[in-house]
């Protein structure tokens, strides 16, 4: 059985003040959900503080990214030694918005991969492809470049503790949401590429989480598919009730 992930990437909003009633809030409303992992990724900023809010909960704690290296002169970065010490379970990885704005490559990604692995935290793994690249006939090849460069040189036992999150690109913060059935065909398609890594059942274990302008109102009908195991949520994390519903859509 697979596990359901859904995390809320706060991005670039929110004072800490502001962070830690919002993650009180989705502290409050998560108690008692079971089978399913919750996860708030806010800015590093409030990070430690609402570490202190979601300890003994079952919601996790998750950064928007890091760096690769363990300390030193890397002006402006993170380190992932830095985030376990406050206690971040997760690290988001290669979103889009890194990926098209700060220069995040497969190969970067796939560092952070290692390095977020080797201190045993759980990374979410973000793939997706431009509406060209989409209309130039080139998902396929696009999902396949990204997967085998974020889990090069992984085994299957490093693969089977990520999370992937499959955002296409156009459906990010745009307010479209791919369909039910484009969404299942590209998670299809990524866990057959996943297949093709570590075996089918390794492929079979690893959850693939939907993005893209989820909300409440078209979750219950993304997370129905077969290949979709759970969201990483936007703009509607930002809002406790909308984002508990889509942890417990319907
Ligand atoms: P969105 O963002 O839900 O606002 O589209 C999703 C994401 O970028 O992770």
């Amino acid at each position: 059985m697979r596990k359901i992930v859904i995390a809320g990437n706060w991005k670039m909003n929110k004072s800490v003040a502001e962070s830690v009633k919002l993650a009180a809030d989705v502290v409050a409303a998560a108690k008692g959900i079971k089978n399913v992992v919750v996860a708030i990724a806010p800015t590093y900023l409030a990070l430690a503080k609402v570490a202190d809010v979601v300890k003994g909960s079952n919601v996790k704690l998750a950064a928007q990214d890091v760096h690769w290296e363990n300390q030193g002169a890397f002006t402006g970065k993170v380190s992932a030694d830095m985030l376990k010490d406050i206690g971040v379970d997760m690290v988001i990885i290669g979103h889009s918005e890194q990926r098209s704005y700060f220069g995040e490559t497969d190969e970067t990604v796939n560092k952070k991969i290692k390095k977020v692995l080797s201190l045993d935290m759980g990374p979410i793994v973000c793939i997706g492809e431009t509406l060209e690249e989409r209309k130039a006939g080139k998902l396929e090849s696009v999902l396949t470049t990204q997967v085998n460069g974020a889990y090069a040189g992984l085994s299957a036992d490093d693969a089977l503790r990520t999370v992937v999150a499959y955002e296409p690109v156009w459906a990010i913060g745009t307010g479209v949401t791919a369909s039910d059935a484009e969404a299942q065909e590209a998670h299809a398609l990524v866990r057959g590429l996943l297949a093709k890594l570590f075996g089918d059942d390794v492929a079979q274990s690893i959850s693939i989480q939907y993005g893209g302008s989820m909300k409440p109102e078209n979750a219950a009908g993304l997370l129905a598919q077969k290949d979709i195991d759970g969201g990483l949520i936007g703009g509607a994390a930002l809002k406790a009730d909308s984002f508990l519903g889509i942890v417990t859509p319907g």
